[in-house]
């Protein structure tokens, strides 16, 4: 399910874009603030973005370059008020995807969602039989295979599943905390630790140093991200 966060502060907006998206079978979080945005812009891994320009305490041109500043490569788009024109050229230019001009009718909101996301779904590949090349390491990731230097090269199904998560999150900064809910989910228990020990495995594999990654490069405080 698509994860959507919709970051606007009038409320009957947010809180009909957020019953409208859930109606449409997305998962909807929101924040009323530019600052609460950003702070979840960070702290989660959303699908997709909805962002509105004129916000309390930061706007919205803001949020969307601090956020690709830090590495975030989720698509977003941006609401603007009519007359916005410059805004518009603005907003695209700051890493938008897309923009809809309010007032927007909802057809139209949920037509330019389906496009963004089907169109960052080709641009990513993920997966489909295809070997990525991460380092040194080449890796199907529908059949489960690794190669390095052209030999099979045995992983555990954990490494997979923490690679494939950095694969298509690269880029972005993946928490710890996302590491183990996703890969690990919510019946075992490790500690963030064992997350630390598996990606000093997977940079054995895959990076030429391994004491100085250049691919899965380390967040102080936060966890891990992926450069290809
Ligand atoms: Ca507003």
């Amino acid at each position: 399910m698509p994860k959507i966060l919709i970051v606007e502060d009038e409320p009957q907006m947010r809180l009909g874009l957020k019953d409208n998206l859930e109606f449409e079978g997305y998962e909807a979080d929101f924040a009323e603030d530019g600052a609460i945005g950003l702070q979840k812009i960070l702290e989660n891994q959303y699908d997709l973005i909805i962002l509105d320009i004129m916000l309390p305490k930061m706007s919205g041109f803001d949020v969307c370059k601090k956020a690709r500043e830090k590495g975030i490569a989720t698509p977003v788009i941006m609401l603007t008020a009519k007359g916005e024109e410059i805004d518009k050229v603005l907003g695209l230019e700051l890493g938008a995807d897309d923009y809809i001009t309010k007032p927007f009718s909802l057809r139209e909101l949920l037509a330019r969602i389906k496009a963004v996301l089907r169109r960052v779904e080709e641009r990513g590949g993920r997966g489909g039989g295809e070997r990525v090349k991460i380092g040194g390491l080449e890796v199907d990731f529908s059949t489960y295979d690794a190669f390095l230097g052209g030999q099979p090269e045995p992983m555990s199904h954990k490494e997979f599943e923490i690679l494939k998560y950095l694969w298509q999150h690269q880029g972005q900064t993946v928490s710890r905390d996302d590491l183990l809910n996703q890969v690990w989910g919510y019946e075992e228990y490790p500690t963030t630790r064992t997350v630390d020990n598996f990606i000093l495995k997977l940079r054995k594999r895959i990076e030429q140093d391994p004491a100085h990654p250049r691919h899965i490069l380390t967040v102080h405080g936060i966890g891990y991200k992926l450069v290809t």
